[in-house]
């Protein structure tokens, strides 16, 4: 989707792992805490998509996923986007059995340590606690767009493309759900 809108796909989690992978001071310092499934701290990630939409490419919109997944990081978020156009905010909506039985097929495939049966229900009961709020948050200002997620991969891109289309907007953040 970002490539169809000629704008940058920023996953934090992406970032994240290059991060652990490449054994850097960054790495180091996220990679206990994502192998549980809690959060990084806000202020690293903040620091993280500041420093990123400062970049040439973010400049003229981008689609942010996974990120922000607490409420101080959506008011920072709001901060970061004054004179940058409008924010559209997707939620991803999965019902929990069908993100635990996706989790279990990606484990396999993939190997992520996250992904292991502990680490997920961590993740869920972090998503309660943390993003939750954030979805609150959003819903109270009227500028959230709920996407089913349950539903094949083209059906679910097709679907937010029309919710972002219909809202008109220049920026995406997307608070997924795993
Ligand atoms: P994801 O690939 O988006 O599921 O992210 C994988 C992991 O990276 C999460 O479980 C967190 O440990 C960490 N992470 C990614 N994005 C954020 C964020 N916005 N805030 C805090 N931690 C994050």
């Amino acid at each position: 989707m970002a490539l169809a809108w000629r704008v940058p796909h920023i996953s934090t989690g992406d970032i994240l792992r290059l991060a652990v992978a490449s054994g850097s001071m960054l790495g180091d310092a996220v990679k206990d805490a994502m192998s549980r499934g809690d959060l990084v701290s806000d202020e690293i990630m903040i620091d993280l998509v500041a420093e990123r939409l400062a970049d040439l490419d973010a400049s003229s919109g981008f689609v942010l996923d996974g990120f922000p997944r607490t409420v101080e990081q959506a008011l920072a978020l709001d901060v970061l986007m004054e004179e940058r156009g409008r924010l559209a905010v997707v939620e991803l909506s999965v019902p929990d059995d069908a993100l635990v039985s996706r989790l279990g097929r990606r484990r396999v495939l993939e190997g992520r340590a996250d992904d292991e049966e502990a680490a997920v229900r961590e993740r869920l009961s972090v998503y309660r606690q943390s993003t939750q709020p954030v979805i609150d948050f959003y819903r109270t200002r009227r500028t959230l767009l709920t996407v089913n997620g349950n539903l094949p991969a083209d059906d679910v891109t097709a679907l937010i493309s029309r919710a972002v289309g219909a809202s008109s907007s220049s920026a995406t953040a997307a608070t997924p759900r795993t």
